[in-house]
């Protein structure tokens, strides 16, 4: 099953972008992943194929139209498709490596981008549309929250990362923050790599990475921390 990713964008000229080199081009290239992007503005209305609108009960800015979101999607959608479909919006729920697992598990998803103010409620209400956040900040558009939906996903699909258990290690796979890493030269600018790093002791390397992880996750991350899933006890 290939991973589908339908991405709804007044800027489809944005993409593939980022999303065509590295691991997530070349695993586009061999057909790990389709990516498809339609343009809303092909609905709008008018000779002007306008887009958006004035908002109701006044206030700046202009709001994306229900009508012209809804015949974008309805034009897009096969009536059985079943994929979730996401609105990116800085009022969703923020996006998770869960979140994101659970996804790249799936047949992929329709993402629509928002731009202006946002969409129209009544669209996201009629379409079922899942407001998706990539963080408590705004951004100018849902396509660089898109794109990153899609990369932390497509490097999770089966063949595109080298080694099969790089992704169990990393940050948020185990309620924790990563280790830190460290690499050649063993000296550099008067500092070393940790001993225990280059002692061979894989079972005291292993211990350091966690205490480590577990430091990191203490001091930076308290909301992490405190919903870490706990181990068994050891022994
Ligand atoms: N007026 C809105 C912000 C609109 S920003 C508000 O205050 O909530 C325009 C578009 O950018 C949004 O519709 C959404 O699609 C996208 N966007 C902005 N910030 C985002 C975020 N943190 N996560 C996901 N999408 C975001």
């Amino acid at each position: 099953m290939t991973f589908r990713a339908t991405v709804l964008t007044l800027f489809p000229e944005m993409f593939p972008g980022p999303l065509g080199v590295s691991l997530a081009g070349k695993a586009l290239a061999a057909g790990t992943w389709a990516l498809e992007t339609h343009d809303i503005r092909a609905h709008g209305i008018g000779a002007h194929r306008a887009v958006d609108d004035t908002p109701a009960g006044g206030g700046a800015g202009m709001v994306m139209r229900a009508d012209v979101l809804a015949a974008s999607i309805d034009a897009t959608l096969a009536p059985n498709d079943d994929r979730p479909r996401l609105l990116m919006s800085p009022r969703g729920v923020p996006l998770t490596q869960a979140r994101v697992r659970s996804l790249a598990q799936g047949p992929g998803a329709l993402i629509v981008c928002g731009r202006f103010e946002g969409v129209d409620q009544r669209v996201i209400e009629a379409r079922g549309l899942e407001e998706v956040s990539l963080g408590d900040y705004v951004l100018s558009g849902g396509e660089i929250a898109a794109m990153a939906l899609i990369d932390a996903c497509v490097r999770l699909l089966p063949g595109v990362m080298g080694a099969a258990d790089s992704a169990t290690d990393e940050s948020f796979e185990r309620g924790l923050l990563e280790y830190p890493h460290y690499t050649r030269p063993q000296d550099w600018e008067g500092r070393a790599i940790p001993d225990i790093l280059t002692s061979g002791h894989h079972g005291k390397i292993a211990a350091w990475r966690r205490a480590e992880a577990e430091r990191l996750t203490k001091e930076r991350r308290p909301d992490l921390w405190a919903k870490r899933p706990k181990r068994a006890p050891q022994g």
